[in-house]
């Protein structure tokens, strides 16, 4: 007994196989398994026959040829997958691709509705509908080679129906017998099985579905397909994902009789790259989609259509990027008088990381191109500094600069920064954020049009349209994935030919970074500041929080501040969440009697969280219990311990933020997650969460979790849509998509359809992404 052997697996073991010897053994036992619906093919068989004999002569052969017919070989099992393993469908009458899916044979206007409801309107839109899984039944497993959870077809004659009850449950149950060995069959709450198999008894049948074992441990199969032996067709089938009211059968007939009208499309790739990358043609991949040939086939139609939206996105990225610069922007004279003079005066010496970023911004800045630069490092790693470098720079060349930031918080801490460094070289800065007064706005406004303000800082209040600039040169958005991308283009569009600095602590792929970031060029500052000590962190279960409170007492008295982070500011009923607010009254009273503790919430009003934070940050505050408003950005060096409670209510993200809060000196830090009783998962997670500090261990771990679409936010980053590829897992592709891209731009003459194409797809975003 043994498992039948499909033509592609057969390959494929050939293929692994390196010696001519176990090549011809191989061969002598496994050949005659071979078992696929594509040997009724007769060239299929006949081309089979000859391999098999072309690899046993070898038996006869001198050595110097059978390593020369061993050479072959991979060539030979490539072009026979070629030719056997795809397909495509003929040719027939053509509906156009816009045509209303009601007018396509099998659909009118009921089933049109309910197409409707899956986002299939016309016949473009049918071809394009995936299937998202497909059911391989090509292969007949028998009977006692059957494994548990195995979907499997496997055939045998029907005997012995019998329906009985139990409680709710009604089962039909019959036996499916092979002569030698037989399984049990068993439907649920399906009655009308029985009278289905009573006429199928005695027959020879073809059963699809997944083995389970029994009550009484022997294996059976349940609710399975069933059918008479011929109208099972050994395919591989594909699974649609399904609406109300439309079968999965329906599906399949109505995709397979259009399916002939992928000859609308027209070859879209270049030969060269089709030669190039071994791409399926345009028909060939269509076909593999819906009906695959082989699994070969299917996963050959998947690579093709996945790296033709891959390439279209970095083809646009690329395209914007070259429209970019021939636009053109304002190539910077400056000499790091200033900057030089800002370095000299701090206590510490950058990175070699900082500098190599910082070098990369000058370029930018003196380049006649405009500058649009992601600044991409771990939390504490440093950006600020590297940003105020890039803001003298371009004082010093005569132009106004921009810091936005998400939170007033924030704003204030990076003003009050910015002015102890800048004022002392007459650098004249503002602070434009929510809470300032009307009359002061105004009166900054005025400034910064008359161009007697160098650099602003502020939030969203930036953007709103009567902020003019005399000569806006330079723009740092810091935190920026937490603003939308039209949040951004409003404040570049300030000026003109401005530069931009986006900066981000969310360390992600490389890959995924060209799915995203694909128009930005990108610094990395991959290297902590010296001196610096990983946090180090614990998950406690909350009965254990004496202690912590204990433990965060003897830091504070040893010269040490803690933050005290809550997820929600009110007590909610439902989620019996502890708050900040009463956290905070309880902890005053029952433990930090004795130490100065500050409240801090998104409630307060710009001028008592600044009141609060100016507190904490010059020591006046020892204690600051908060929600996640501080989460991003501030920078309190002497802070050593964070306690966040009910971290499983936060995200990987979010903890990482909090966590970075402190660690920013050079006294051990420390990092306590409390928790109540929450699942298995959940634990793991904050466990694998505590067993590192490497943001970008955590963001792949968390985009593994999470999917991109959530780990990135889908709306703010715009990600592609695509229908096929997927940007966290193609990994291969995105690179080699992206050198084809760049070959491509470089010889845009060459490639214009291919060009014209892309920029009809993306005419959107290309227009968006062009402000200058
Ligand atoms: P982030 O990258 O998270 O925005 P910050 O820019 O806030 O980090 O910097 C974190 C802290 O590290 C700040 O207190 C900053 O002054 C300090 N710092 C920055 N660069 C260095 C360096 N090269 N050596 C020592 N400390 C540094
Ligand atoms: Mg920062």
């Amino acid at each position: 007994m043994y498992i039948p052997l499909l033509i592609e697996d057969f390959l494929d073991e050939v293929s692994n196989i390196q010696s001519p010897h176990a090549l011809i053994e191989y061969i002598e036992d496994n050949f005659d398994k071979i078992d696929d619906p594509l040997k009724e093919n007769l060239e299929v068989a006949q081309k089979l026959q000859d391999f098999r004999n072309y690899i046993l002569e070898m038996k006869r052969l001198p050595e110097n040829r059978i390593r020369k017919r061993m050479g072959y070989l991979p060539g030979m099992i490539k072009r026979f997958k070629k030719m056997y393993l795809v397909y495509k469908v003929e040719q027939e009458e053509l509906k156009g691709p816009k045509t209303p899916i009601k007018y396509v044979k099998g659909v009118g206007p009921k089933r049109a509705q309910k197409f409707l409801k899956l986002g299939v309107e016309t016949v473009d839109d049918l071809l394009n509908f995936f299937p998202r899984d497909y059911e391989d039944k090509r292969k007949i497993i028998p009977i006692p080679l059957l494994r548990e959870n195995d979907k499997v077809v496997t055939t045998g004659i029907l005997s012995g129906v019998e329906k009985i009850k139990k409680g709710n449950l009604s089962i039909v149950s019959a036996v499916l017998s092979d002569g030698m060995y037989q399984i049990l069959l068993k439907w649920f709450n399906q009655d009308y099985m029985e009278q289905i198999i009573k006429t199928l008894l005695k027959k020879r049948v073809y059963v699809f579905g997944v083995v389970k074992k029994g009550f009484y441990g022997a294996f059976e199969i349940h609710n399975p397909e069933i059918d008479i032996i011929n109208s099972t067709q050994r395919e591989i089938f594909p699974i649609y994902p399904l609406t109300e009211g439309l079968k999965q059968n329906t599906i399949r007939k109505i995709v397979k009789e259009n399916l002939h009208n992928i000859y609308n499309y027209e070859e879209r790739m270049p030969e060269d790259l089709i030669t190039k990358r071994e791409l399926l043609d345009i028909h060939q991949a269509y076909t593999g989609m819906h009906f695959p040939r082989s699994m070969y086939h299917g996963k050959m139609a998947r690579f093709r259509l996945a790296y033709e939206e891959i390439l279209y996105l970095q083809l646009a990225f690329l395209l914007s990027k070259k429209e970019n610069e021939k636009i053109g922007g304002i190539s910077k004279k400056f000499e790091g008088r200033i900057s030089s003079k800002l370095l000299k005066s701090l206590s510490f010496k950058l990175t070699n990381a900082q500098m190599k970023a910082y070098k990369e911004i000058q370029e930018d800045l003196r380049s006649d191109k405009p500058m649009n630069r992601l600044l991409q490092g771990d939390v504490g790693s440093g950006k600020t500094i590297v940003s105020e470098l890039a803001l003298l720079d371009n004082y010093e060349a005569g132009f106004q600069s921009a810091v936005m930031v998400p939170t007033s918080i924030l704003a204030i801490q990076n003003f009050k920064k910015i002015f102890e460094h800048f004022t002392k070289f007459g650098i004249k800065v503002a602070l434009l954020i929510g809470a300032t007064s009307n009359s002061e706005k105004e009166r900054i406004k005025q400034r910064l049009k008359d161009g007697d303000i160098d650099v602003v800082v502020g939030t969203h209040t930036l953007i709103q349209e009567d902020v003019h600039f005399k000569k806006l040169g330079l723009v740092v958005i810091d935190e920026q994935h937490r603003f939308g991308v039209e949040q951004r283009k409003e404040l570049i569009s300030k000026g003109k030919l401005v530069d931009t600095l986006f900066m981000t602590a969310t360390p992600i792929p490389r890959t995924l970074s060209l799915s995203i970031y694909g128009d930005l060029d990108v610094s990395v500052i991959d290297e902590m500041p010296k001196g610096r000590k990983p946090v180090k962190t614990f998950v406690v279960h909350q009965s254990k929080i004496d202690e912590v409170y204990k433990f965060v007492i003897s830091e504070v008295e040893e010269g040490g501040q803690a933050y005290i982070v809550y997820p929600l500011i009110e007590e909610s009923e439902k989620l019996s969440v502890k708050s900040a607010l009463s956290m905070y009254e309880m902890l005053t009273k029952e433990y930090f009697s004795e130490i100065p503790t500050g409240l801090i919430h998104g409630k307060m009003n710009d001028a008592e969280k600044d009141e609060i934070m100016y507190k904490f940050a010059s020591g006046e505050i020892k204690i600051l219990i908060s929600t996640s408003v501080i989460e991003v950005g501030i920078d309190v060096p002497q802070a050593t311990v964070i306690v966040i409670e009910n971290a499983e209510r936060f995200g990987l993200a979010q903890l990482h933020q909090l966590r970075g809060r402190v660690g920013r000196g050079n006294r051990q830090s420390y990092c306590y997650l409390t928790v109540g009783n929450v699942s298995r998962e959940t634990l793991e997670r904050l466990n694998f969460f505590a067993s590192t500090n490497n943001g970008f261990k955590i963001s792949e771990y968390d985009l593994k979790l999470r999917g991109p679409g959530e780990f990135l936010g889908v709306k703010q980053h715009g990600l592609p849509e695509f229908k096929v590829a997927d940007i966290v897992n193609d990994v291969d592709i995105v690179m080699m998509a992206r050198e084809d891209a760049n070959m491509i731009v470089e010889n845009s003459e060459k490639y214009k359809d291919l060009i014209d194409h892309v920029k009809n797809l993306y005419s959107e975003r290309l227009r968006l992404l062009d402000v200058g």
